[in-house]
């Protein structure tokens, strides 16, 4: 059974070579840019020769985790953080990153960002000689499995990391602390981003290029899909991990659908293009004479601001969301579901009655969201409703992170786009194509992953595996 958590999380690491800086409010302040990719925990390790290694890991929001005294406590020149993502169940503080394991005379601390699908075959044989494990996590099985080869084994750090790029399968992201260095690891078929900043001739490696932002850093480029990144003398070393050779690459295309940021840069791409570029392709697919095109926000802004462009159809910002409610708790009843739906967005009524909208929403997953969503705008009784979505159907559970659902729970795995518009009791309900999506994003299909959209899945899978639900207010 799959039994670890997806972690469709955000990861930073930053190095410095003079150990009389602190980067621990650098470290906190990128989290605080990539606090989209997880609300459930937040966690600071840092590292100089003078304080050693310090961390500190809590639950909820990077503001809620860390006040003045515990950043103060983590003075260091080298640092990684991690901000987790939520699913259902199994949020606890033992799932809190970085994680760290110690041996006689060093230690390792790891951020990782993805999902290692063959976790628990690897966990079993860890088990199996010996090693305890604190939490439910796969990161905790890559920290492991690096300390066996690093402390039992007795290789060096970069051997070591292609020792255990061999032995796991999947998506990861990693910044990693060890014997006082920060190495950045992106997966081989770079399903999850990476990229890699500079400031004032120090280096910062982070999920996504808001992190660089926040902190004045400049963009150096992207962490290449198979590479180990690490630092000595100011300047960026790089390696190649072998397992690189044998793999095709996979970027998620659901980061440019919803994840990231739309001020983030993925692989060169800005995401808010990519955003318009749907939005462009949706009106091509469905040209709809509306009153207005309105967006759920706010993910489906920039795609209604490029269906009004093509289309020449007025941009209305029909639904209005409180910012102050975010995704810290959990909804156990479908009451309480939608009366969260309602919390977080009001329509105004009187712009929306009487007229025929376009509404345009990023995906539709499980639909709970797009039936509360759509009695919400049908209160304020608009004339028609023609509900846009800018991503295809999702058919297949997403194993690498994402935590979409199962595919019991996936509405478009289990009925058809008409059927889908009769229970939504709309006019008209219309998905991109995945060719139209491609072409949004500006990439070779063959380069995407597209695993939750077409069931073809870029890496063996184990039989038993099962896929997990996020939960979302
Ligand atoms: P639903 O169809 O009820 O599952 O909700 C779909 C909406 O939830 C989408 O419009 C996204 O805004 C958001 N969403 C989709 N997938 C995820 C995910 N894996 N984690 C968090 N939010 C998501």
């Amino acid at each position: 059974m799959h039994e670890e958590l997806q972690d469709k999380c955000g990861i930073v690491g930053i190095h410095c070579d003079d150990s009389s800086v602190d980067v621990s409010r650098f470290v906190y302040f990128c989290l605080y840019a990539l606090q989209h990719r997880g609300q459930e925990s937040a966690g600071i390790a840092t590292f100089s020769n003078d304080n050693g290694l310090n961390y500190y890991c809590g639950m909820g929001l990077i503001t809620d985790v860390f006040k003045d005294y515990e950043i103060n406590n983590l003075n260091g020149n080298m640092g990684i953080g991690h901000v987790r993502y939520s699913t259902t169940g199994k949020s606890k503080l033992e799932n809190s990153q970085p994680f760290v394991t110690d041996f006689d005379d060093g230690f390792i601390a790891m951020a990782h960002n993805g999902d290692i699908v063959n976790s628990q075959f690897l966990r079993d044989e860890l088990i199996e000689q010996g090693y305890e494990f604190k939490s439910d996590t796969d990161s905790e099985v890559i920290c492991y499995l690096l300390k066996q080869e690093h402390y039992d084994n007795g290789k060096n750090i970069l051997d070591s990391i292609e020792a255990v790029s061999k032995k796991i399968v999947g998506s990861y992201a990693l910044s990693i602390l060890v014997n006082g260095k920060l190495y950045a690891v992106r997966d081989p078929a770079g399903m999850k981003p990476l990229c890699i900043g500079e400031k004032d001739g120090n280096f910062i490696v982070a999920s996504e290029t808001v992190a660089l932002d926040v902190i004045n850093a400049k963009l150096i480029r992207d962490v290449k899909p198979g590479e180990v990144i690490y630092f000595e003398n100011n300047e960026i070393n790089s390696h190649m991990l072998e397992i690189t050779n044998s793999c095709d690459l996979a970027h998620c295309m659901f980061e440019y659908v919803y994840f990231a940021r739309p001020d983030s840069k993925i692989d060169d791409i800005l995401v808010y293009e990519t955003r318009l570029n749907i939005g462009k392709e949706l009106y091509k697919l469905y040209p709809i004479d509306a009153d207005f095109v309105i967006p759920v926000p706010d993910s489906s802004i920039p795609a209604a601001i490029g269906y009004s462009r093509e289309s020449g159809v007025p941009y209305g910002e029909g639904l209005i969301k409180n910012r102050y409610v975010g995704r810290t708790f959990i909804m156990p009843t479908q009451e309480e579901r939608e009366l969260a739906v309602r919390l977080k967005l009001n329509p105004i009524k009187d712009a929306i009655k009487g007229k025929k909208i376009v509404l345009i929403d990023d995906s539709i997953v499980r639909g709970t969201t797009s039936k509360s969503l759509i009695e919400l705008v049908k209160e304020a009784e608009p004339a028609e409703i023609h509900f846009l979505v800018g991503c295809p159907p999702v058919i297949s559970p997403c194993y690498y992170g994402v935590a979409m659902a199962t595919k019991k729970e996936l509405i478009a795995a289990n009925y058809s786009t008409e059927e889908i518009r009769q229970q939504l009791d709309i006019d008209s309900l219309g998905y991109i194509t995945l060719e139209s999506l491609v072409k949004a994003i500006g990439m070779p299909k063959e380069d995407l992953c597209l695993g939750c959209l077409n069931g073809c899945y870029p890496t063996d899978l184990p039989d038993n595996i099962e896929a997990e639900t996020y939960y979302k207010p």
